[in-house]
């Protein structure tokens, strides 16, 4: 009997039931002001691309950056992508957003090689939905055509998780990706499902290791192993392989023992506004 088991609950525990379901609440009616006001955050202006740097060891230049999206929100503050672009793809406005960030990207990129920097790519992170999506290759050329952007420059991130999802598919898009030029990297590599096997049946060229490997890496422990082992496949792959979420000097000098090519991490620097560009290309020109 339903009533009779919530009655015996309520009796037992009224306190936590009613907490419990206070906290239910709030945290619905949180999700839901957050959906609403995500729908507006575009043209309220909102969001912001920052940029990280990414550093090619052996030359220590800086060569490319990836744009992060950033939301400040009105009354909360700077709400993570982690929250937000969850709930942006369960309500669709992911395909609106990721347009504007990959627009935003290239445009930004190519008035950098016009002011001098013209080395320089961007990697653009592409969410499963939209790339998913019939018309996201038209995108993607729109993106190229109006920024005038080369597209040797631009890097489209995906995550293993898109490359299970439907595999011909998958190689499909990405093979049309890669036949206007644009590079292809595997973010997060290591977690999730990982697969070998698309390793050998996708066309990538850049595997970045994730974070969660490199945060305890020291010589000799479980973590490092596999980080070598990586960098060793990668070489028989002829992948470049980039780690993530390098924080420290000895972090670096374990990555660059093992042959590790690329770095990005808080021990360069965070994720930071366009206008910060500049200076970080300078100090990265080393040698
Ligand atoms: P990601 O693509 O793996 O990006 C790397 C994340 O690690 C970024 O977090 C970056 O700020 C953070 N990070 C970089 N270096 C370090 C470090 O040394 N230590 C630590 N602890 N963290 C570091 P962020 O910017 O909060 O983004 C989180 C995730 O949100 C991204 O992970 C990506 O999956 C997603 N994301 C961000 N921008 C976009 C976007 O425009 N579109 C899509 N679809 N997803 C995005
Ligand atoms: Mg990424
Ligand atoms: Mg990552
Ligand atoms: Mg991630």
């Amino acid at each position: 009997n339903a009533n009779l088991a919530l009655h015996k609950a309520k009796r037992s525990g009224r306190n936590s039931i009613q907490f419990f379901t206070g906290d239910m609440n709030a945290m619905i009616s949180e999700r839901l002001e957050l959906e609403n006001h995500l729908r507006k955050a575009l043209s309220l202006n909102e969001l912001e691309v920052y940029y990280q740097p990414q550093i090619d060891i052996e030359s220590g230049r800086v060569f490319a950056f990836e744009a992060l999206l950033r939301w400040k929100h009105t009354k909360r503050g700077m709400i993570p992508p982690n929250i937000f672009i969850p709930i942006a793809e369960d309500t669709g406005v992911i395909n609106e957003i990721g347009y504007w960030v990959l627009l935003e990207a290239c445009t930004q990129t190519r008035q950098w090689h016009e002011s001098g920097m013209n080395d320089l790519s961007v990697c653009v992170n592409v969410s499963g939905i939209q790339f998913q999506r019939p018309d996201f290759i038209d995108e993607v050329k729109a993106c190229l055509e109006t920024s005038g952007l080369e597209s040797s420059f631009l890097h489209i991130e995906l995550t293993e998780s898109i490359m299970l999802e439907d595999v011909e598919h998958t190689i499909k898009i990405i093979n049309q990706l890669k036949g206007l030029g644009v590079k292809i990297s595997v973010d997060d590599f290591g977690t999730g499902y990982s697969s070998l096997s698309y390793l050998r049946d996708f066309p990538i060229d850049i595997l970045k290791i994730d974070q969660s490997f490199i945060r305890n890496l020291e010589d000799s422990n479980p973590d490092a192993a596999i980080v070598r082992a990586i960098i060793t496949m990668c070489e028989g792959l002829n992948v470049t392989v980039l780690a993530e979420g390098v924080e420290t000097e000895q972090q670096l000098k374990t990555l660059q023992q093992f042959g590790c090519n690329q770095i990005q991490g808080y021990y360069i620097s965070k994720p930071v506004k366009a206008v910060e560009i500049k200076g970080l290309y300078k100090n990265f020109q080393m040698n």
